[in-house]
């Protein structure tokens, strides 16, 4: 193994996460940084060049190869867990940019309870309304900790949207269930597509307060506080599952990259897939590696942060031998617990008879509402939330085509081929998202039998919905179903109802958990700084850190975060290195 001369920091991945630590250190003090990225590098010339649905989209180009790594998946226990052997629910990214690369970009806040979640559902409902089995934690700071922080990284990346509560104050045409905000997002909200526009008329109509989605593209120009300048969005609909041409989608390689690189203290070594942080006497000494060449390297490094994203944090804990490994049978240890997804499903997908132009669009543009997040329980045999959406990716020829109604018994043939025509460009999808609780049964450990392409054991995932999840959905998508109607669809489709988890279906690059953040040490991985309870110099950045899913999507949450843990680290760790709480 080649030792390589050391730096003062090593981070393992350049995605979101590993990347705004990079710039925050690089640009903020003089400390010399290498980040090591396991793919290639990625640029947004690269994206312009060569914009393929059939590539990117359908055989997943900027994913991770699934044929070097992939995990295991079953749903209990019980069962024989089995290789992930094509992408299905997730889409995971390898590469300069990770897969805020090919992301789309909704950038919702966190809600304040979100913060609280135990100690909430404790308050409303008590103990005996708490789904059995449920592992939900509170989380060691409050909404209000971070919001400085989502202000930074709203602006960093210019996030697009409207304000429903500005200090207090509420705003029709905002989210109005938002936690208070102290300044307007920095660029208008992005233009509503028509399909959007029937859904915001639609739920207001029946009562319900819509807001435009928050958007990682910006509306219009914007130069960010780095001074990063970006186009405004074409809604050119090649934009979910790719790179912006264009650069109007906020991704790392756009926004981050163009700081990083005029900096002499930071590198970015592509094709360097890190195997294990090495710890001595209780403290990280670097990471080790296998180069593009298949030689193993080892960096030594005084900082050590993994930014390699939920599964990827989780495996390299467990493959380094750092901390316990969950056991769900006795409930000891924290590494792997509290696996949770998003609930993501079409709750209706409504056939229309006028076309939508539903060809243009782009991964945020669309309305929400956020009346589902505020339910009284009291009544409902379920105690989560979620959001009802309409968002207008812009329909594409491949993945989008194929959808006929209910009243369309042929399947297949002449029939088949004119009604799917015909309603290419008639149908939309209400989506919801909820929230997933976090429970002992759902978990991340190491596969006993199989191996990645250098031989070290891939990833096992054991996650299964609960009767909270499904009733949650059954209640959402009648009420999206209700929508629908007010919408003018001529005919809907119901989401069928939720059943086993399925590894299939896409449902979101939202996983989190394995290395939770907690007040203490005998049940979470990191405290509040995202350090190491037991390893001070190691930190552990992304959503792996999140103790349960909030129904809102991640990346915003994790991008504030690791601005909270940057000044932490250079305020306080760099003067008096250990631990930070
Ligand atoms: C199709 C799609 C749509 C999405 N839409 C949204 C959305 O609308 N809103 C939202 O909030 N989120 C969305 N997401 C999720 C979002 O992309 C992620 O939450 C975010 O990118 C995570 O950032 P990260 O830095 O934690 O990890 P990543 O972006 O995954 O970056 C991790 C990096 O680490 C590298 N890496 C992994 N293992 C190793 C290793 N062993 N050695 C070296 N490098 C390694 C990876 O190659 C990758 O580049 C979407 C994701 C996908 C795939």
């Amino acid at each position: 193994m080649k030792t390589l001369p050391a730096v003062d920091v090593v981070i393992a991945g350049a995605g979101w996460t590993g990347l705004t630590m990079a710039k925050e250190l690089a640009t903020r003090t003089p400390l010399k940084i290498v980040v090591l990225e396991r793919g290639g590098p990625h640029r947004t010339q690269d994206y312009a060049d060569n914009m393929d649905e059939l590539d990117y989209a359908v055989r997943l180009r900027l994913m991770q190869p699934i044929r070097d790594e992939t995990v295991t998946f079953r749903h209990t226990a019980r069962d024989r867990a089995l290789p992930i052997r094509q992408y299905g629910s997730f889409l995971p990214g390898t590469g300069a940019g990770g897969s805020g690369e090919h992301w789309s970009g909704i950038s919702y806040r966190y809600y304040p309870h979100d913060f609280r979640r135990f100690s909430h559902m404790l308050e409303q409902y008590g103990r005996a309304k708490l789904p059995e089995g449920c592992a939900v934690r509170d989380w060691p700071f409050s909404y209000d900790d971070l919001e400085p922080y989502y202000e930074r990284a709203e602006r960093m990346m210019g996030i697009s949207g409207k304000a429903g509560n500005l200090r207090g104050r509420k705003i029709e045409g905002g989210n109005i269930f938002e936690g208070p905000r102290v300044s307007e997002f920095p660029t208008p909200p992005m233009k509503v597509p028509y399909l959007a526009a029937l859904f915001r008329d639609a739920t207001k109509s029946l009562g319900y307060h819509p807001f435009p989605l928050p958007a990682a593209t910006t509306s219009v120009p914007y130069t960010n506080p780095d001074g990063v300048a970006r186009a405004g969005c074409s809604f050119c609909g090649y934009c979910e599952r790719f790179g912006c041409m264009i650069g109007a989608k906020a991704q790392p390689t756009n926004t981050l990259l163009p700081v990083l690189s005029r900096r002499n203290n930071f590198e970015l070594r592509t094709g360097a897939w890190v195997r294990r942080v090495v710890v001595e006497a209780g403290r990280a000494r670097g990471l080790r590696y296998m180069d593009s060449r298949g030689e193993e390297v080892f960096q030594p490094a005084e900082l050590v942060f993994l930014a390699s994203w939920t599964l990827n944090n989780t495996r390299l804990l467990q493959l380094s031998g750092i901390g316990e490994p969950y056991d769900p049978e006795s409930g000891r240890g924290v590494v792997g617990r509290n696996l949770t997804h998003q609930v993501s499903v079409p709750a209706a997908t409504l056939f229309f008879e006028k076309p939508l132009n539903a060809f243009m669009g782009a991964g945020s543009a669309g309305i929400a509402i956020g009346d589902l997040e505020a339910l009284d329980h009291t009544r409902l045999d379920f105690v989560t939330g979620g959001a009802l959406y309409t968002v207008c990716y812009g329909t594409r020829p491949i993945a989008n085509f194929g959808l006929v109604p209910p009243s369309i018994h042929a399947r297949w043939g002449a029939d088949w081929k004119k009604a799917a025509l015909h309603y290419y460009d008639r149908t939309g999808l209400i989506r919801f998202y909820g929230e997933h609780l976090a429970y002992g049964g759902n978990y991340m450990d190491l596969d006993p039998v199989y191996k990645d392409r250098y031989g070290d054991p891939l990833l096992r995932l054991t996650l299964d919905w609960r009767e909270n999840e499904r009733r949650m959905v059954e209640f959402a998508s009648a009420r999206a179903v209700e929508v629908g109607r007010a919408m003018g669809a001529r005919e809907i489709t119901r989401f069928p109802g939720l059943k086993r988890y399925e590894s299939t279906r896409y449902q979101g690059t939202h996983i989190q958990g394995g290395t939770i953040v907690g007040a203490n040490e005998t049940d979470s991985v990191v405290n509040m700084y995202l350090e190491h309870w037991r390893v001070p110099n190691l930190f552990m950045l992304g959503a792996s850190a999140f103790p349960q899913n909030p129904s809102g999507n991640p990346t915003l949450t994790a991008v504030a975060f690791t601005y909270r843990v940057a000044d932490a680290v250079i305020q306080r760790y760099l003067k008096h290195p250990g631990a930070l709480a």
